[in-house]
């Protein structure tokens, strides 16, 4: 167990708190959806009854290493002043400017210092100018970070599966750190889903391809009572069984694979279930996420998918029979859409599954939903206010669920 919020002594204190406001924006770069910034104030507002005073670090998109402008964390410093008025503060160029250290210095208890975009400096990321891997570059800007602060909170969970100076570097240059507790919340619910799950224990994977689940099916194995597997990377494993799967997006490749995982279920006697029909269709552009007027749409009649069509969704008969493997659950994760959720006409299944969970939930069921695209499946479906825990790491998810250690939290200190 890692150290959290309440193991440390923040009192007065200076604190470094990395945040995750990677946040979606438009071409006006007005913030679209400002969800991980409030996730942070729980602990922002522990800070200030502790009358620490706290300097926040983030990232901002992919700027690699340089300077981008669009990228700058300015739109974040307007919607935090809305909530913090004058006690928040900015500071725009460089994060370890010598006037951002002076800011820092002068940061009273209660104030909040935001420094700009971490990526901007490519030893964030563990290179050097010269785009080199560089741990002593990243190194000595994890230095120049900790040295505004004297402690470190992390409660950016979406980026705790990297190794960067803001994660993993920091935490060797400072008097003590901790997680946070957004990280600690995200810890807890994906943490007791794997570990200490109630049964039956489902586990629902979508999303394109086979190849970035295979750890985590792998994982899930030895934990999980059932597999429902949707989305593209069902066809790989019907193909697998011999299956016709028309012109349907799959991944040649990792037939084999497929067929071993499904065995190894099979001895395990896990239920791994795939669909029983398909929503197909004969046009798709894949690109625009479009499907043109003339499209012809149909449902299987069973698993097999006729040549020229393609698979786009879940059919009415796997909903209802994943309706009620779903009912049963106690524990369900859910990582994955299960259909092309983005093109109305496809999103059916995925919607339909989101309520199912939602009303699984409200009977007592824990679910966790893990990052990306399964996220912006439950808020079309305008449930996501009623499923126990929505991850805001999406890779970091993955990767617990993996059962991978996380770097960024691995280089954290234990519970005494
Ligand atoms: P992932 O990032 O692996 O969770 O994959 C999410 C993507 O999988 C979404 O963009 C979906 O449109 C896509 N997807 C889901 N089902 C299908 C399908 N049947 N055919 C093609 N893409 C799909």
């Amino acid at each position: 167990m890692k150290k959290t919020l309440e193991d440390i002594d923040v009192n007065g204190k200076k604190v470094l708190l990395r945040v995750d406001y990677n946040v979606p924006l438009d071409e006006d770069l007005e913030i679209t959806d400002d969800k991980r910034i409030e996730a942070t104030f729980p602990t922002i507002e522990y800070l200030f009854k502790k009358k620490a005073a706290i300097i926040l670090m983030s990232h901002l998109g992919r700027p690699k290493g340089k300077v981008v402008p669009e990228m700058s964390l300015k739109p974040v410093f307007a919607r935090l002043s809305e909530f913090f008025g004058k006690r928040i503060k900015f500071i725009g160029g460089d994060c370890v400017s010598s006037e951002s250290k002076k800011m820092a210095k002068n940061l009273k208890p209660g104030e909040i210092l935001l420094l700009e975009n971490l990526r901007f400096h490519p030893e964030e990321e563990g290179k050097n100018f010269a785009g080199e891997r560089d741990n002593a570059a990243k190194d000595m800007f994890a230095k120049e970070l900790a040295s505004m602060g004297e402690i470190f909170v992390q409660d950016a969970f979406g980026v705790v599966h990297r190794a960067h100076a803001s994660t993993t570097g920091i935490v060797k240059f400072v008097k003590d750190a901790a997680v946070g507790f957004l990280c600690e919340k995200e810890l807890k619910f994906l943490g007791k889903a794997i570990e200490k799950p109630m049964r039956p224990f489902l586990a629902i994977i979508g999303g394109a391809k086979v190849s970035d689940k295979i750890n985590v099916i792998e994982n899930l194995l030895g934990k999980v009572d059932t597999i429902i597997i949707g989305g593209a990377m069902a066809y790989t494993f019907l193909k697998s069984f011999g299956l016709s799967i028309g012109t349907s997006l799959i991944e040649d490749s990792k037939l084999d694979l497929a067929a071993e995982l499904f065995k190894k279920a099979k001895e395990m006697k896990i239920d791994f279930l795939l669909p029983q029909d398909h929503v197909v269709t004969d046009k798709i552009d894949f690109v625009n996420k479009n499907v043109p007027s003339d499209a012809q749409i149909d449902t299987t009649i069973d698993e097999a998918i006729p040549e020229g069509f393609t698979g786009v969704d879940i059919g009415q008969r796997s909903i209802e029979k994943f309706s009620k493997v779903i009912k049963s659950s106690k524990t369900i994760i859910w990582n994955g859409p299960l259909g092309v959720f983005e093109i109305d006409e496809f999103s059916k299944g995925t919607v339909q599954i989101a309520r199912l969970v939602a009303e699984a939930t409200d009977d007592g069921a824990i679910s966790v939903i893990g990052g990306g695209d399964s996220v912006s499946a439950v808020t079309k479906a305008g449930v996501d206010d009623k499923i126990s825990h929505i991850s805001t790491g999406g890779g970091a998810s993955l990767e617990f669920l993996e059962g991978k250690e996380l770097p960024g939290l691995a280089a954290l200190p234990d519970k005494i």
